[in-house]
């Protein structure tokens, strides 16, 4: 592992030694419903609509047998409310029908869900069954680049997820995952990074580009 890499998982480690996602969820169940809702949303809002969807339906069967117009007020406040209605109705019915009311494990039977793709299917195996994944989410993506982890030419999201998962040890995936999540969230901002606060700055390479531009 690379000086800079051992680094964070020696800065993180101390400060964060049990990072998880900040998506309220108390079955897995309730967990894919709030990954759905996640997109384009924050988990903020998420947290603040999901106490009485998952009250009113506490098992895929009781989402399966309910209606568009019954969902829809639970979820109207979030965005792309439509969509999402549509997709946590048909996924409930794939998951009943299908799963025998069971969130599959495999990341293939994870993306056949509606409004699951390849990156939620990771973030759902990684924090229900703990397989090794490197979702790369737009924190991922910029922080990435900002300490040096990836070259800052590095194109598309997969090609930072195979960099990533190429140099960080496979035990450490998942937790390395939310610290830069984190990191993201609430330090390495996008517009205004809050680097005179920032403990990484003596390993970061953004910080020059940022100086040299004022
Ligand atoms: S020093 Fe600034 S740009 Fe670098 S990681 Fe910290 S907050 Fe982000």
């Amino acid at each position: 592992m690379s000086h800079k890499y051992a680094f964070l998982l020696d800065y993180f480690s101390k400060n964060i030694p049990n990072p998880k996602t900040e998506l309220d969820y108390d079955t897995p169940f309730h967990l894919v419903i709030s990954v759905i809702l996640s997109a384009q949303c924050t988990d903020k809002r998420v947290n603040s609509i999901t106490p009485a969807l998952f009250k009113r339906f506490p098992n895929p069967i009781d989402l399966a047998n309910s209606t568009y117009e019954e969902l829809f007020p639970y979820v109207k406040s979030i965005s792309y409310p439509n969509n999402k209605t549509r997709y946590l109705l048909s996924m409930a019915q794939i998951i009943t029908n299908k799963f025998d009311s069971k969130i599959p494990s495999e990341i293939k039977d994870l993306c056949t869900l509606p409004g699951v793709g390849k990156k939620s299917a990771n973030a759902i195996a990684s924090i229900i069954y703990n397989v090794p994944s490197m979702p790369v989410d737009t924190h991922v993506f910029r922080v990435s680049k900002r300490l040096g982890l990836v070259d800052e030419n590095t194109k598309t999201p997969l090609a930072v997820e195979k960099i990533l998962t190429n140099n960080i040890p496979k035990q450490y995936l998942n937790k390395f995952h939310h610290w830069l999540v984190l990191h993201g969230r609430y330090t390495c901002l996008a517009r205004k990074p809050k680097c005179t606060q920032c403990k990484l700055i003596d390993i970061c390479t953004y910080l020059p580009t940022a100086n040299s531009k004022k």
